[in-house]
């Protein structure tokens, strides 16, 4: 599954940004209230390097390439599509990958992959990973492993906001080929947020850009966009956060498994329970409550992260009990 890449990996990475493709998402609530919705699917941009992830740690790999860096070190849960991303494109461009995992060790699809593409782990237990953010937390594992270009957890940071800045680009060269003039908006899943504030950077301030929670509000992401925004020193447009979390984050409930079958039903494209599916249920809801102008034009980004929907839907423990 992991055989290298016959393609030249600086020629890959110089070659520019992929194009992920702009589709249409015909879906019955949506359509009822004269909302028209098209999907950016970040999710086929590469087979291994999947969705928003692709694109904010295309800075970094810029960075250890330009500094021949000897690898990159980042930080992690079990089923990180972070994590799962930064193991593919170490292992496509030839750099060495490290991996610091919250908890203790777990058998998961996710760390089976990124170890097969030759990432290197450490579990930190939860106290230890608790101290990520503190000062002087990547010192001992500079010293560990020197020359290695370190990322924040979930590569949360003004490098790879810029690096999404790219998407704005991508919807618009698509545009016509959809039939539409303009877009009203952007309806996205929000981690960090460190998405979301490139798009907020990159697109006019007339366009509304609304993230879907997929974590606690409690964890206040809203004020990691405001410092992003603010480090950026760019004057741009609103967003807004909606609460998608549901019971919690990586939480499933019946009504947003049966929201996932039913969309993915509808419009062919796969889901996964812990960001695209939340975000795509807060948008239904919106559109049921009336917040969505009728005959506005809005994308929904596919953020990808279909690598985690074996171990969370259980598609794995079923083919396993089928061996
Ligand atoms: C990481 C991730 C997000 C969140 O992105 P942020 O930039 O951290 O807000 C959304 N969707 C998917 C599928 C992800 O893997």
């Amino acid at each position: 599954m992991f055989a290298p890449q016959k393609t030249d990996p600086l020629v890959t990475l110089s070659a520019g940004q992929p194009l992920a493709p702009l589709q249409p998402l015909i879906l019955d609530w949506a359509a009822a209230a004269q909302v028209q919705l098209a999907c950016l699917r970040l999710d086929q941009i590469d087979p291994l390097i999947s969705g928003n992830k692709w694109f904010k740690l295309q800075p970094y790999l810029q960075q250890a390439m330009r500094e021949n860096a000897s690898g990159l070190v980042s930080l992690g849960g079990p089923h990180s599509n972070h994590l799962h991303a930064l193991a593919a494109a170490g292992r496509r461009l030839g750099l060495a990958t490290v991996g610091l995992v919250r908890g203790e060790p777990v058998d998961t699809p996710t760390m089976r992959d990124v170890q097969a593409m030759g990432m290197h782990l450490h579990w930190l237990g939860y106290a230890g990973y608790r101290e990520r953010h503190q000062a002087g937390f990547w010192q001992p594992w500079l010293v560990r492993y020197p020359r290695f270009v370190c990322i924040d957890e979930g590569g949360q940071g003004l490098a790879g906001a810029q690096g999404c800045a790219a998407l704005v680009e991508m919807v618009r060269a698509q545009l016509p080929a959809l039939g539409w003039r303009r877009v009203d908006g952007w309806w996205l899943a929000v981690g960090t947020g460190t998405t979301l504030a490139g798009l907020r950077l990159a697109e006019s301030p007339d366009v509304d850009v609304v993230g879907a929670l997929a974590v606690p509000v409690r964890y206040n992401v809203g004020a990691m966009v405001e410092g992003l925004l603010d480090s950026a020193s760019r004057a741009c447009g609103s967003y807004r956060l909606v609460p998608a979390a549901r019971r919690g984050f990586g939480q499933a409930d019946e009504a947003l498994l049966a929201f996932l079958q039913d969309a993915e039903r509808q419009t062919g494209v796969v889901l996964e329970p812990v960001y695209t599916a939340k975000a795509l249920m807060a948008l239904r809801d919106a559109v049921l409550e009336g917040r969505l102008a009728p005959g506005s034009r809005w994308v929904f980004v596919h953020t990808g992260g279909l690598q985690g929907r074996r171990a969370l839907l259980g598609v794995e423990e079923k083919e396993r009990q089928l061996e």
